[in-house]
């Protein structure tokens, strides 16, 4: 009998997930949570979300950062800011809530398909689908790779677009030596318990000047701009100080986070490298990494689809997802738009069918992960033993 096989899994060991938000010991929040009753703040942009605000403008290198309750609401509030109208061009790959953040606007969706290596909006597709009420490209950056940010500028300014990019993933993502967050009109970040930097629910709106941000900070609290005077038809968007305590926290331990997922990273890459049918997603070399997920693509090499294998490492007891799976375009809200034709988004179809996302957290511990391994690795083996 192989060796690998004799080593699976055993179905009683414990559940791996596909992620574990990052909780710093207990007894660091402690005192955080007493300034908090001491001072009896409890939201409304509260000391510490001062203090949040600023130390990831720094954390980043951004300059104007406005800290959301979600990212979700982060999302609907830029294109507000925006004045957003119209038609707006996104991509189907990728979490609904960025278009469902279109359709709460009350714009159409365009979809355009992706990129066969970034899985990022392709963006030689994106000029096609351009029509006069085309106002805005809302892109994502796709497991924290950075798009074509260059590209998208220049089609932007050519045709008076604005960039709204939804950079969910990408917490700290460089690009040459400069902050992927910086490129377009706005960047909006999710600080969910999946994400890299989490604040158990949390979102930000980067932005480019003063003025915009105090417009995304009265419009997160309704449209006041003072006690009596509601300039705009506002939202309850704001961060509680809790959230924003745990934030600056979970900020202090940001090194020992992403250290902890390159690890984990470097060790199924080194596993899988040569294995035929496992294609690794490869990020542009001159971008930094947040290592926040790990997909791989299952083709047609690999001796069982992605399915199947999705299950069985489900009967071993391990969470991967078919992230993104189905595409936005195919859920019951979309479907019957005009672009989200299947012959017009191949490459977005064929990835949502080949894609899992392995499990990388912190926590991962290292015969864990090898548990994983061998559950993929053992499709080969067998394969050969027939
Ligand atoms: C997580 C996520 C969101 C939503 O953020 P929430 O904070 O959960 O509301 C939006 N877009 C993408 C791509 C995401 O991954």
């Amino acid at each position: 009998m192989n060796t690998r096989v004799s080593a699976l899994a055993d179905p009683k060991q414990g559940f791996i997930p596909v992620t574990q938000p990052y909780l710093p010991p207990l007894a660091e929040f402690t005192p955080y949570l007493e300034e908090i009753w001491r001072r009896k703040w409890v939201t409304n942009n509260g000391v510490f979300h001062q203090q949040l605000e600023e130390a990831l403008c720094d954390y980043l290198g951004v300059e104007h950062l406005s800290l959301f309750s979600n990212g979700t609401l982060a999302l609907i509030t830029a294109l507000q800011a925006l004045k957003i109208t119209g038609e707006v061009i996104t991509t189907p790959f990728s979490f609904v809530a960025t278009t469902h953040a279109l359709h709460w606007n009350g714009i159409k969706p365009v979809f355009v398909d992706i990129d066969q290596t970034s899985m990022n909006l392709d963006v030689t597709k994106i000029e096609a689908a351009i029509t006069p009420q085309t106002t805005a490209i809302l892109p994502v950056h796709v497991y924290a790779n950075p798009c074509d940010v260059g590209a998208i500028d220049t089609l932007a300014d050519t045709y008076g677009l604005r960039v709204i990019y939804d950079a969910a993933h990408a917490f700290g993502v460089r690009v040459r030596e400069r902050s992927v967050l910086e490129f377009g009109d706005m960047s909006v970040l999710s600080f969910h318990g999946t994400k890299v930097f989490n604040t158990f629910e949390g979102g930000a709106i980067v932005c480019r000047d003063a003025k915009t941000k105090r417009r995304i900070d009265n419009l997160k609290n309704f449209g006041f701009i003072d006690e009596t005077t509601v300039v705009a038809p506002g939202i309850n968007g704001k961060m509680n100080e809790v959230q924003a305590a745990f934030g600056l926290l979970q900020l202090q331990h940001m090194e020992h986070v992403i250290a902890q997922r390159a690890r984990i990273d470097a060790c199924y890459r080194e596993a899988f490298a040569n294995v035929p049918g496992i294609v690794l997603h490869e990020v542009a070399p001159d971008c930094s990494r947040n290592f926040a997920y790990f997909p791989v693509r299952i083709t047609r090499e690999f001796p069982v689809d992605r399915d199947s294998l999705y299950e069985k490492l489900r009967k071993h007891q391990v969470a991967a997802r078919r992230y993104f799976f189905p595409l936005i375009s195919e859920f019951p809200t979309y479907r019957g738009l005009p672009s989200s034709a299947p012959s017009n988004l191949p490459v977005a179809t064929e990835a949502s069918r080949q894609v899992l996302c392995l499990p990388i957290y912190p926590g991962l511990e290292a015969h864990d992960q090898q548990r994983i391994i061998d559950v993929v690795l053992s499709c080969v083996d067998e394969d050969r033993a027939h």
